[in-house]
């Protein structure tokens, strides 16, 4: 559809001249393309030519295309801004960002690695049940310097003793975090508040809640805006789940409740066990259910695996607690109009879309079979033998997610398909690259 007038009158009172065009691509990469203003009515009528590979980095840092990329003959996708996303951003005078749609050049619909397509589906199966999803999300992530004497050619930032959880100001002796939260305020995607986290060089920044896409838009947004600000300091932020072997891994944890159509939370229920309705429990049974499956698209990296573990304050085993921060799914104390449930499997890594879009999945699958779940822990929950374990690998994910035909049906089979081969690529690519650690491990002494 062209530009309604009212955006193009908004970008020239603005002093817009630039728009860049973004969406995320199925691993959750930003791809943009920078569109003169003039040109975007244009570039809403036919949409903006992208080629379609999703790309992957190789230890010599070439950045090469796979998977329905360089084998298809590297074809395009049609890239359809959507207005309703146009946001100045803060610190690029004249320029705005827009979100996009990639669609099939021929038949306008929907690439089935459109992750934003992919959520409105799942979100629509809500609606036939008069559910809206509203969700809250929080992501950590770390912010390294330059270290030339380091192999990797990055260290972690701070490193200054005392660099503990909420520790504030002694921990950011430079105000990354202050200058961080100002900038975001511009940008105006719901960041709420933030703080050092648990390791040195760690942070966490929280955004509201809103409605799903909504929410899963400002995660994307929020992820890339960060990246940014720090590389124009010369410094790197990483949302990869567990960057360091002597630092805990990054979350992204989801704040979950459902709305009806009266905008009424139905997670709620004074009268029921644990001040939670049948639909909140159901949602939980539907979430542990499909764990499994859903941990390839919260943890969808073969990084990924090495956040979770006993004592980390990451999950290791598929389980729920009442304000538990040992368990997988932790129930916030608030009851009432703030009763949610908090997803503590997904890692920073995650494509927001995909792992918000998995999880309101799994929680509608569960309302829909009318489960119920296990009584939830109590006390230290890392203990395997009261429940099962997530698993322990990317591979194994992969592996539940294929053989999880209800999410696969409900998420559609050509994204479940060309997820797969993507991930099944990378895992191969991982399984013959020779590490650091086996030459530390055999190289000397065999
Ligand atoms: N860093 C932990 C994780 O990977 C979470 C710590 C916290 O509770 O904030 O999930
Ligand atoms: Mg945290
Ligand atoms: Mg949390």
């Amino acid at each position: 559809s062209p530009p309604d007038r009212r955006h193009l009158d908004r970008l020239s009172a603005e002093g817009i001249d630039v728009v860049r065009v973004t969406y995320p691509d199925l691993i959750g990469t930003e791809r943009a393309r920078d569109v003169l203003v003039d040109h975007l009515p244009a570039a809403c009528d036919h949409g903006l030519a992208f080629c379609r590979a999703v790309y992957h980095t190789t230890p010599q840092g070439d950045v090469v295309p796979v998977s329905g990329g360089l084998d298809a003959g590297l074809p395009d996708v049609s890239v359809r801004p959507d207005l309703s996303t146009l946001a100045p951003l803060p610190w690029e005078p004249g320029v705005a960002t827009c979100l996009a749609d990639a669609t099939d050049p021929a038949t306008g619909q929907p690439t089935p690695e459109s992750p934003r397509a992919l959520l409105r589906t799942v979100l629509d199966r809500c609606a036939e049940h008069g559910l809206s999803p509203v969700v809250g999300p929080e992501l950590e992530y770390f912010l390294c310097e330059p270290d030339a004497e380091t192999p990797r050619g990055w260290r972690r930032y701070s490193g200054t003793p005392g660099a503990v959880y909420t520790a504030g100001l002694r921990a950011d002796p430079d105000n990354h975090l202050l200058r961080t939260l100002r900038q975001l305020r511009g940008l105006g995607i719901g960041v709420t508040n933030g703080n050092h986290e648990f390791d040195g060089g760690q942070f966490e920044i929280n955004l509201t809640h809103s409605d799903a896409l909504d929410a899963a838009d400002r995660a994307f947004r929020f992820k890339s805006a960060v990246k940014e600000l720090a590389r124009k300091e010369g410094r790197l932020a990483t949302f990869m789940a567990k960057p360091f072997n002597d630092a805990g891994g990054s979350g992204f944890h989801l704040h979950l409740s459902c709305a009806d159509l009266d905008g009424r939370n139905v997670f709620a229920d004074p009268a029921a066990p644990y001040g939670l309705s049948a639909t909140a429990r159901h949602a939980v049974a539907g979430v542990l259910a499909h764990a499994p499956a859903l941990a390839a698209l919260a943890n969808p990296t073969v990084n990924s695996y090495k956040r979770f573990g006993p004592d980390t304050l990451a999950p290791w085993l598929i389980d729920w607690g009442l304000d538990n921060r040992s368990a997988m799914v932790r129930i916030p104390p608030e009851r009432g109009a703030g009763a949610r449930l908090e997803l503590r499997l997904g890692d920073a890594s995650a494509n927001p879309y995909l792992l918000i879009a998995g999880t309101v999945a799994a929680a509608l699958l569960g309302v829909q079979a009318g489960e119920e779940p296990p009584a939830p822990l109590e006390g230290y929950g890392y203990d395997p033998s009261r429940s099962a374990l997530l698993p322990t690998s990317l591979p194994a994910a992969l592996d539940a997610f294929e053989a999880d035909t209800a999410l696969t049906d409900l998420l559609g089979k050509d994204f479940a398909t060309a997820f797969l081969s993507y991930k099944r690529d990378e895992v191969e690519r991982f399984q013959r690259h020779v590490t650091d650690w086996e030459f530390t491990e055999y190289g000397y002494h065999l």
